[in-house]
């Protein structure tokens, strides 16, 4: 098997010293295997990403002295891909229209029957309110939402994954999915753009991406992604989760610590090695 394997940065502010490391360390393993690097723009989040923020991209990874092969996928581009995907859950019947804002969730949660509020890898895991609405009467004001319970009573047996990296790889469980995950969304209501995780996992399965190598933080979403392969009928990628750059107080840098962002230390003269060997490289 190649090695392919890809950095999917989204241009909602600006990268720092994480992607740095991320982008630097998935490069040096393509190298290393003699495999190929893609890049891809995650910008289905048609409210927060900019042009400008994508454009730095390119400039900071080229200043890193990363190279990638073009064309470069933007998700934007390539929408039709996930409705596919998002048609072909439904028709499994795996699939319901959700009308629910946040607010509605969390009233829903806060009622006396309902115990302590449950959080998941997407905020409070969802309540079940329009699980009883069926794939059909779509409608442009829903999200869309995965049947947990349907989705993994579907398969005869439940996914598995290796992780190579410091993360020991989630053990999928029926419980975890149905209780620590729930209901996840796979298109959203404000955008009516396809989520996070079927975008991803579209993606990755048609650029044959063999090795995912990201941040332990989305552990708990590849396990939704690994889900996913298995309903889609996609090969399930060796994943890699490295571990997080922090700031001084032990904090997982944010896309809003500009200190900590690459233009800014370029700005101040430093190297594409000083980053390395700040990154630990
Ligand atoms: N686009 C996402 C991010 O910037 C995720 C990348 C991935 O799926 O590995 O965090």
């Amino acid at each position: 098997m190649g090695f392919t394997t890809r950095f999917a940065p989204s241009p909602t502010g600006q990268l720092h010293l994480g992607h740095a490391f991320s982008a630097l360390l998935a490069f040096d393993m393509a190298q290393e295997a003699q495999g190929r690097f893609l890049l891809r723009i995650e910008d289905t989040d048609t409210a927060r990403c900019t042009p400008a923020f994508e454009a730095q991209i390119y400039e900071d990874l080229t200043w890193l002295g990363l190279t990638w092969e073009t064309p470069v996928l933007r998700q934007s581009d390539n929408t039709s891909a996930y409705e596919t995907a998002l048609t072909q859950l439904g028709d499994m019947g795996l699939l319901y229209p959700c009308s629910c804002t946040r607010g509605d969730i969390r009233r829903a949660m806060s009622a006396p029957q309902e115990g302590a509020p449950m959080h998941g890898p997407d905020g409070l895991i969802y309540p079940g309110t329009c699980r009883h609405r069926v794939w059909g009467d779509r409608t442009d004001t829903d999200a869309v939402r995965l049947n947990m319970k349907k989705a993994i009573d579907s398969l005869t047996t439940l996914p598995l994954y290796t992780d190579t990296g410091l993360h020991p790889a989630i053990r999928l469980t029926r419980d975890h999915f149905v209780n620590a995950v729930g209901d996840v969304v796979l298109a959203r209501r404000d955008t009516k753009t396809a989520s996070y995780h079927l975008s991803v996992v579209v993606d990755d399965g048609a650029q044959g991406i063999t090795h995912v190598i990201r941040g332990e933080d989305l552990a708990t979403a590849t396990a939704i992604h690994v889900l996913l392969q298995t309903l889609l009928g996609l090969p399930i990628p060796m994943y890699h989760h490295h571990r997080l750059i922090r700031d001084d107080h032990g904090k997982r840098l944010a896309k809003r610590d500009d200190a900590r962002a690459i233009a800014h230390y370029r700005s101040e003269g430093a190297t594409p090695r000083d980053i390395r060997r700040m990154v630990g490289l």
